[in-house]
């Protein structure tokens, strides 16, 4: 049976206020049944509150409605939660727990140091184990609150990318990334402007007394950010097994989800501001495509699903695309820009078990 979900189109019918987005948020939100998820219970809000200079992260405001209406659905507790470096610039962008109206706490303790071990079984590739967030796998019930955009890595980020990167530790993230390969430099491409060193948000790249260039991989999170911002393209990825840290990904979400009784998990995903890279960039761009809505409902794999479908090619709005970059041929929009498909992670997220990709959507109107 094809998974329901809840779809709050952006554009209103009128300019009456009541046609907003914001209002059918809040009726979005009241169709959930939250109370069924979350009575009771001492509930986690999972979301990226972002990084850097960015700030396309959920808007603040829908955060703390949907606070306001888990506390009236009759939480024990309830709080949102991120990794330690996020909520530590969290009030950067307005989450504080006086805007909120809960506390915002990172989901691994203050020193990353809070997690429960959990085995990969049968381990994949170099994935023996994953470090679950000791927050998150101590709450009873999980709201999956997640930005929809693209993301250089894995195609694209949404319900998953939040829980499986969003939901371990450091050197989890790291030894997930590291299923794509390691790094290569090419010494006679390289002028040395030191870029890459300047915007790894690790501070992972060093450059030696002569100029070479080397990755401490004891810091590095294999994010891409220096491949991409390089400007002589003098910096690549080895291995490209994209589709084996997606399948990564779809293991610890996995792990994630297993934590909770189905019934207390709810899934939104956000779909504005729909941006090529992902925000742990830590910067705002243009939107690939007009902005969407929200989507709702019990079914990861339905709403990863609907949230891809939704996003087409046919919609880019011209001029947004980085300088020099272009379409590839075939695929998603995500595929065309990343060369990865970024329905990998949802169909292995079907075969363990999680979902299926037959969906209904009915509007909030
Ligand atoms: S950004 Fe590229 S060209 Fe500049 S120092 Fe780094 S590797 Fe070399
Ligand atoms: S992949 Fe990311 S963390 Fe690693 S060296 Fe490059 S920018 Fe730094």
């Amino acid at each position: 049976m094809p998974a329901e979900l809840l779809l709050a189109k952006i554009a209103p019918k009128t300019l009456a206020p009541v046609d907003s987005i914001g209002a059918k948020w809040l009726r979005l939100l009241d169709r959930l049944d939250l109370g069924a998820a979350v009575k009771g219970k001492r509930t986690a809000i999972k979301m990226h509150l972002g990084g850097g200079v960015g700030f396309g992260t959920v808007h603040p405001f829908l955060v703390r409605k949907l606070v306001e209406k888990v506390k009236a659905a009759g939480a024990k507790q309830v709080f949102v939660t991120d990794g330690p470096g996020d909520v530590a610039v969290a009030v950067e962008r307005g989450y504080t727990a006086e805007v909120l109206g809960c506390p915002v706490i990172s989901a691994t303790g203050a020193d990353d140091r809070y997690f429960y071990k959990r085995p990969i079984a049968p381990p994949f590739k170099t994935l023996k184990s994953v470090d679950l967030a000791g927050e998150i796998v101590d709450a009873e019930a999980l709201i999956d609150l997640a930005h929809i955009k693209g993301h250089g890595a894995c195609g694209f980020g949404g319900a998953s990318k939040n829980l499986s990167m969003g939901c371990v530790t450091t050197p989890t993230r790291r030894n997930l990334h590291a299923l794509e390969g390691g790094m290569e430099w090419t010494k006679e491409k390289c002028s040395r402007c030191r870029i890459c060193m300047e915007n790894c948000p690790n501070h992972a790249i060093r450059f030696s007394n002569k100029g070479e260039f080397s990755v401490f991989y004891h810091n590095c999170k294999f994010c891409q950010h220096c491949v991409l911002i390089c400007p002589k393209k003098a910096i690549k990825m080895i291995g490209g097994a994209y589709k084996d840290f997606q399948h990564g990904m779809a293991l610890t979400t996995s792990q994630v989800l297993k934590c909770f009784k189905p019934e207390n998990v709810v899934f939104i995903n956000v779909l504005t501001n729909i941006t090529i890279y992902c925000d742990c960039w830590g910067m705002s761009g243009q939107s690939l495509v007009p902005d969407i809505g929200f989507l709702a409902g019990r079914d990861i794999v339905a709403i990863e699903t609907a949230s891809l479908d939704l996003i087409r090619t046919k919609d880019l709005i011209p001029g947004t695309l980085p300088p020099g970059m272009k379409l590839g041929k075939k695929g998603h929009l995500f595929e065309r820009l990343h060369s990865k498909d970024p329905y990998v992670v949802v169909d292995d997220l079907a075969k363990l078990g999680h979902g299926a990709k037959d969906y209904t959507l009915t509007e909030v109107e």
